[in-house]
């Protein structure tokens, strides 16, 4: 008898709502993400553990899924007070040491990105502020098991391989068990939302090297998911996902649409990315400029790959255009 997997649902301070979380009561007692660093998090955590008889001392592997806050920022207090082997993607792993220091240099390229593509500078400033309100909700980490795509791990007595699927975020990775087909799948693939492929600045790396083309490796990662035999995806946020093939369909569908849909708005006259995004979700582009303009070079970067569109810089701000 294999031991059952778990959801905890850990509160966030997050539009996204609720994470999941997973508890895997076999040998080694593990966690998959342990949720934001706030001490409701921490709460809930510990009364949905006490719920299966689980203490967070008693943990012996912490597993994350990705580099995102709502996911790792209880691994330092989880750590200390466990003790558990910590198991992240290996290049995450001096990322996660100098957290602070991550953050900032990830939030000054993120500025320089909403002003290269027509971010007004009042807005680029206000984002920073919140930026650096929320990076509380992170924390470092002293990653004890670097992980690489391919690697056997073994969680609550079950055979799982590691897979690396970037595209949601650079450290996304998905934990496959052959036995069952079942995929503990972070934010890879979410049911009720599309995961948002975020420009991420690169781990190390050359700071003049070219902008990252999440979409890209988020559409490619989709494919190698899309051709595996799966029962089940456990996602990051809200319920499992059964057909995962039919997501991954609509997830691609949406992308086309969406790409077709700025290129029509490009017909006429070039814009910038930011132009793009408040014509495609008004507001919603001011509030959430970093995330709108993710989605907007995104789509650009599937037109650049086909020369529909080219890019076109004055020296301060690029903009696109039809070719
Ligand atoms: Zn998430």
């Amino acid at each position: 008898m294999t031991a059952a997997v778990h959801r905890l649902e850990i509160p966030t301070p997050f539009l996204v709502g609720r994470v999941n979380c997973y508890l895997l009561t076999g040998d080694p007692l593990t966690l998959v993400d342990t949720g934001p660093n706030s001490g409701t998090a921490l709460d809930t955590l510990e009364q949905g553990l006490a719920a299966h008889g689980v203490a967070i001392e008693d943990l012996e592997l912490v597993v994350l899924t990705h580099q995102h806050m709502d996911h790792g920022g209880l691994l330092e207090i989880i750590g200390r007070r466990s003790g558990a082997e910590i198991a992240a993607f290996a290049p995450l792993v001096p990322w996660l040491a100098g957290y602070t220091a991550s953050a900032t240099a990830d939030d000054n390229f993120a500025q320089a990105l909403m002003r290269q593509h027509g971010v007004p500078d009042e807005i680029v400033t206000v984002l920073g502020l919140v930026a650096t309100a929320y990076r509380g909700y992170g924390s470092k980490s002293d990653v004890s098991r670097p992980l690489a795509d391919g690697d056997a791990l073994s969680m609550g007595g079950r055979q799982f391989t590691v897979l690396h699927r970037p595209g949601h975020s650079p450290s996304d990775l998905v934990f496959f068990e052959e036995q069952t087909g079942l995929l503990i799948g972070g934010d890879h693939l979410i049911g009720h939302i599309s995961s948002n492929a975020i420009v991420t600045r690169p781990f190390g790396g050359p700071v003049d090297a070219p902008r990252p083309r999440p979409l890209m490796d988020y559409v490619a990662s989709l494919k190698a998911t899309r051709a595996m035999e799966l029962s089940e995806v456990l996602a990051g946020h809200g319920d499992p996902v059964t057909d995962h093939r039919a997501l991954i369909d609509e997830r691609m569908r949406l992308h086309e649409r969406r790409a077709a849909k700025i290129m029509a708005m490009l017909s006429s006259e070039p814009l910038t990315a930011h132009q793009l995004a408040g014509r495609i979700w008004g507001n919603v582009a001011v509030t959430q400029a970093y995330l709108t303009l993710s989605e907007v070079l995104g789509h650009i970067d599937l037109l650049l790959a086909r020369a529909r569109v080219a890019e076109v810089n004055d020296g301060r701000v690029t903009r696109f255009r039809t070719t």
